[in-house]
């Protein structure tokens, strides 16, 4: 990326909003921003629809740890969604029901409806209007879904197992739930990234041993036949 591009980037960036965050280490106020229910959008979408997607798309793009964000994060007021849930081998260590996947899709005046019949799943969540801390979410495993799609498209379809809880989580930031509202189990982020990176170093070393047994394979087997043989 040549100087000019870089700078480029750098001042788009400055002009993103910054996110409208609660810190419940410190205090239990939430930003009244958090706490107002979104308004739908109107379709068609008017200009400043248009740029408040694009804000909100945009930020979505700077982060390198994000799946999903809502418009009110940012401070615009609106029912619009972006996310994001690819089958990244790495994630699906530690979120082992990542089955389904989406790619980057923004979504307007989006609803859910959880399907009982399949259940509930508990995992953590985190999220970047709620700082310091993670919490464990009981969730719908499948939802049906509806939402408009960028082109004022009425969209309909089910999502099932992570997919289905960043849509869950997102959808509530429009109806004024934060995950903490209904965490079971509040624990400091730094505890959890840290059962997040022992799960990836288990796996690690899961890969490892097999790949060494494969490979020793041969020279087991000569063992034995030498052991049975010689009888040493
Ligand atoms: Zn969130």
């Amino acid at each position: 990326m040549t100087a000019l591009m870089t700078a480029c980037t750098k001042m788009n960036e400055a002009r993103l909003p910054d996110y409208v965050v609660c810190n419940p280490v410190k205090t239990k106020d939430v930003p009244s921003m958090l706490r107002t229910p979104a308004a739908p959008v109107l379709i068609p979408f008017s200009e400043q629809d248009r740029q408040d997607i694009d804000t909100l798309s945009s930020k979505f793009d700077t982060e390198e740890n994000c799946y999903g964000l809502a418009a009110v994060q940012i401070g615009i007021p609106k029912r619009i969604i972006v996310f994001s849930a690819k089958a990244d081998p790495e994630t699906k260590i530690w979120r082992t029901d990542l089955t389904d996947t989406m790619q980057k899709t923004v979504w307007i005046n989006p609803k859910f409806t959880g399907v009982e019949e399949t259940g509930y799943h508990e995992d953590y969540e985190g999220c970047f209007s709620v700082k310091g801390v993670a919490g464990l979410v009981k969730r719908y495993k499948k939802i049906k879904y509806e939402a408009y799609t960028l082109d004022g498209v009425l969209v309909t379809g089910t999502a099932e197992g992570f997919l289905a809880r960043l849509i869950q989580h997102e959808i509530d930031h429009l109806d004024v739930v934060l995950f903490t509202d209904i965490a079971k189990e509040i624990i400091p982020i730094v505890e959890y990234r840290q059962m997040r990176d022992a799960a990836v170093a288990r796996d690690i070393a899961r890969k490892i041993k097999l790949c060494l047994l494969q490979h020793l394979k041969p020279f087991y087997s000569i063992g034995i036949i030498h052991w049975l043989i010689l009888g040493h």
